[in-house]
């Protein structure tokens, strides 16, 4: 088995999150190395919108004016249920400097932190997969096996991966960024508890015929959530709950993975489709469709884990938490988990602080996705919010893009306490 250098901190895993901590640990001056099984970064616009307080995160990590420019801004989230609009958040009244989400596809987001960590001087090692971590007192060793596709054929080239070598690398930390079926958490034995029953979404990106505006839209039936994201002037994304039992007949048997991707139906039955959610869910919606760009059927099931790591060991992002996906909170609050993880081990391997940091940062993340997940929800003050909307805060909490104090002041404007 060949030796790879020693590093301080190794990032396992190259989604956002995992870009955007191992280039807060470099700009902190921390050793760091980044890997990732894929060959490169993400070609779908999965999670495309931002929280006002992580466009502030990436402003300070130095690629936000970048992402405003190519970005799409939200100011306000309207709530429906059938035609009546029952309540809205303006988020403009944030006072904060960026009083906006901002809407963008998860590739141009990924490629802008990808550029920012070669300009810092980190290159992703794509294609490397780790297969193994074990904790000793002082470090970690990571077991990581470098991939290679390679093609059989000759007129129809067949492409396989395989390993092409085994690596061993020491770290005094590793940090596990590497999603929803996160090796390292698995290898920490952690539990990855179920804490509500899955979410299933059929999501339509369409093209459309008129201005999407700047206000995103959910729409909160008795059993089933939906949400209107505009992505520009004149392209949005429609995600609609639906009961699995409810899809279409000839839609391939469900994946039993924690998030799983279905195969769309074809061109004609997408419109079709769309068109009857539209009726059902939406009929004020008046946009015309010119046309699907994309849809896909995903499976959302709401996760936490019982810990966020553990000695030398620490988890962010979807590797800990994943929650259903209206308000866009798993990346989001998974960028500011990056952002105390990083503080915490620089504050340890720079100024000699207590590991103890580290069980704080596990603590305050937790405790605040139980919150976020409805443990913890404080029912609204009677005289200050609507019959509708208390029924519903908890739901209406989930499908805000925002966390933190900014979530609680969004949510003070419906009479919300958070
Ligand atoms: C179809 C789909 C639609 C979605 N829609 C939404 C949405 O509307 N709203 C929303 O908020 N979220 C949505 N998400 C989820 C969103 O994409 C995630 O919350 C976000 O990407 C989390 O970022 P992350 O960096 O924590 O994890 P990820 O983006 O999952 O990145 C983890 C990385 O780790 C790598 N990795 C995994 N295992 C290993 C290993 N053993 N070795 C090396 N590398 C490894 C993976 O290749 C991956 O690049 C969607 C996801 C999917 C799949």
């Amino acid at each position: 088995m060949s030796k790879l250098d020693q590093t301080e901190v190794l990032v396992v895993g190259a989604g956002p999150v995992g870009m955007l901590t191992a280039l807060l640990l470099t700009q902190n001056g921390i050793r760091t190395r980044i890997m990732d099984q894929e060959s490169r970064t993400a070609g779908h616009s999965y999670s495309c919108a931002l929280h006002p307080r992580s466009i502030k995160l990436l402003s300070d990590a130095g690629i936000a004016a970048q992402a405003v420019e190519s970005g799409h801004r939200i100011a306000s989230v309207g709530f429906y249920e059938g035609n009546a609009r029952r309540a809205e958040v303006n988020l403009a009244q944030l006072p904060v400097d960026y009083p906006f989400a901002l809407v963008l596809d998860q590739s141009a987001l990924e490629t802008l932190l990808e550029r920012k960590l070669r300009e810092a001087g980190v290159k992703i090692h794509w294609g490397h997969r780790l297969a193994n971590v074990d904790m000793k007192d002082l470090g970690a060793t990571a077991i990581i096996e470098r991939l290679a596709t390679t093609g059989k054929g000759y007129s129809v080239p067949d492409f396989e991966q395989g390993v092409e070598r085994t690596l061993e690398t020491q770290a005094d930390f590793v940090i596990g960024a590497d999603g929803s079926n996160s090796v390292v958490r698995r290898r920490l034995g952690i539990r990855f508890e179920r804490t509500g029953a899955p979410q299933h979404f059929a999501v339509y990106e369409m093209e459309a015929g008129s201005d999407c505006g700047h206000e995103t839209k959910v729409v909160l039936d008795p059993a089933a959530s939906s949400a209107l994201w505009p992505m520009s002037d004149t392209r949005c994304r429609w995600g609609f709950q639906v009961n699995p039992d409810d899809e279409a007949k000839d839609f391939p048997s469900k994946d039993r993975e924690r998030m799983a991707v279905i195969e769309p139906p074809g061109e004609r039955d997408s419109l079709h489709r769309l068109r009857q959610f539209l009726k059902e869910r939406a009929p004020w919606f008046d946009n015309p469709i010119r046309e699907v760009i994309w849809t896909t059927n995903v499976q959302f099931e709401p996760r936490l884990a019982r810990q966020f790591g553990r000695n030398r060991c620490w988890l962010v992002g979807d590797a800990a938490h994943q929650t259903g996906p209206v308000g866009m909170q798993s990346m989001n609050i998974g960028f500011r988990e990056a952002v105390d993880l990083v503080e915490s081990l620089t504050q340890i391997l720079r100024k000699n602080a207590p590991e103890d940091l580290l069980r704080a940062y596990d603590r305050t993340h937790w405790c605040e996705w139980q919150r976020l997940l409805g443990f913890k929800a404080v029912p609204p003050a009677a005289d200050k919010a609507s019959e509708w909307v208390r029924q519903r805060a908890v739901r209406i909490a989930s499908c805000i893009p925002a966390s933190g104090a900014d979530l609680s002041a969004l949510l003070s404007q419906l009479g919300i306490e958070f």
